[in-house]
């Protein structure tokens, strides 16, 4: 089973009980009352809708594709988030993705609610005038619910900015006078999209781990050695040492930060693996991932294979199986692919010491815990992979305005604001028995808590 939402959810609503600071207003059994109905509300979606869209295809035959929208909470503002593109899509994970969305914009004060699309189709198997049918059917079908202040889609696995012009034409010439330019995010800069918007995911992952590992380590170094607990002690001991680096996934996500942590070069890190749905590269003394970036680029997103496509990729590598990347000895070990990628049959074999979580949900709840008692640390998804959403309020926001940040701009607001978060849950952290993850989840629970007893909805 992937991460669930709802269970981490309820665990932090049961440490946030005995905490009297936290709605001091609320006591006794009127405060067991409220801390029921915030788990119900917390953990189950406001609005769950789903169709089968009706295309034909090249040869005529006509076929019926599953698709969803969720939308899980929106007391901070519209729903908010992607709309995957994938065979194995299915109605419960696009649920736990869309509560990921709640507490990820809830965590980093981005002023949306949480949502989640899904289209239950591999995007490989069609040719672009289908997608484009697919895509236009989806607008179509779900119109009703999407717009710029009810709920607002972007690209997540499987779409991009192509995806998101088409969604955003037709719901246009479906909706005419609507501010349409913020009814999708994550288009292209032509059509309205911000720029640095395609690297914003991978470009916060690294900044994530660079300000987890080194900058805050650095600073705190004295405050952190009081610290009596296994994520300080591990945080230390990779102080000032060259760390050794995986990518697992070399996509939008994936190949933007290992291209950040090759650029920046920050104390010597080594990239010395990255994987794709076909290979894993491996090089100990660091792959040349601008190399790596050139031939994908080229190739239709694919890593080179065998030899032949090394030496047009003018790279050096061993080939190894897909999934031995996540096995590998490294320090660190950045999954930037699907969900449920750790699980219990292979987490006893992961060597890494830290995990960063490009992706969303990378790692099961019984794999979560095994690693959390081995004091691995594991910076969680709604922390790491909040670039793409953060940069999406930004394009949303310069939508509404017409008026576009540069993307130096962009990407200082970008840190700006991901640093902001990391300086109010770091701290706790280092200091607390606590995970991360629950952490985070803690703060943004407290957060959607507050809003949700402030607006009367809590009683
Ligand atoms: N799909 C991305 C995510 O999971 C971005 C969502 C958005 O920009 O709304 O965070």
């Amino acid at each position: 089973m992937a991460h669930s939402t709802a269970d981490i959810v309820k665990e932090s609503l049961d440490a946030l009980l005995d905490d009297t600071s936290f709605l001091p207003e609320l006591t006794g059994q009127s405060r067991q009352k409220a801390f029921t109905s915030l788990v119900s509300i917390l953990s189950t979606p406001n609005h769950v809708s789903k169709s089968f869209l009706r295309v034909t295809m090249e040869d005529e035959q006509v076929i019926r594709i599953p698709a969803f929208r969720v939308q899980h909470n929106n007391i901070l503002g519209p729903y908010k988030g992607g709309i995957r593109f994938h065979e194995s899509v299915e109605e419960g994970e696009v649920i736990n993705l869309a509560s990921l969305m709640t507490l990820k914009n809830a965590l980093h004060e981005v002023p949306f609610g949480g949502g989640k699309g899904g289209i239950v189709i591999n995007p490989r198997e069609f040719s672009v005038r289908e997608l484009n049918l697919i895509c236009k059917k989806y607008v179509q079908y779900f119109s009703e619910i999407l717009g710029p202040d009810k709920d607002i889609p972007a690209p997540d696995v499987g779409s991009g900015d192509r995806e998101m012009d088409w969604m955003m034409g037709e719901y246009k010439s479906i909706r005419p006078g609507l501010p349409y330019r913020g009814s999708f995010t994550g288009k292209s800069v032509l059509n309205g999209g911000s720029l640095g918007r395609r690297e914003a995911t991978g470009k916060g992952v690294y900044f994530t781990f660079r300000y987890m590992l080194h900058n805050f380590v650095n600073e705190q170094e004295k405050w952190l050695a009081e610290r009596d607990n296994i994520f300080a002690k591990t945080a230390l001991e990779h102080k000032d040492k060259t760390l050794t680096m995986a990518v697992q996934g070399f996509g939008n996500v994936g190949s933007v930060a290992a291209l950040e942590a090759f650029q920046c070069n920050y104390l010597n890190n080594k990239i010395v693996a990255v994987s794709d749905r076909h290979v894993t590269l491996y090089n100990s003394d660091g792959l040349d991932i601008p190399a790596l970036v050139k031939y994908t680029s080229n190739r239709g997103g694919d890593l080179p294979v065998d030899d032949h496509q090394l030496q047009e990729a003018d790279v050096k590598a061993e080939i190894r199986d897909r999934d031995d990347v996540l096995t590998l000895d490294v320090d660190v070990l950045c999954l930037a692919a699907l969900g449920g990628q750790i699980h219990k049959d292979n987490v006893t074999d992961v060597k890494a010491k830290i995990i960063i979580e490009g992706a969303n949900a990378p790692i099961t709840t019984e794999a979560d815990q095994y690693l959390s008692e081995k004091g691995i640390i594991i910076a969680p998804d709604i922390l790491t992979n909040a670039g793409g959403v953060i940069v999406s309020y930004f394009e949303w926001l310069q939508g509404r305005e017409t008026q576009f940040f540069s993307e130096e701009e962009v990407y200082k607001r970008l840190f700006d604001k991901m640093k902001k978060t990391f300086d109010t849950i770091l701290p706790q952290f280092f200091g607390d028995p606590f995970p991360l993850r629950q952490n985070c989840y803690i703060h943004a629970v407290m957060k959607i808590s507050t809003i949700l007893y402030r607006q009367g909805k809590l009683y």
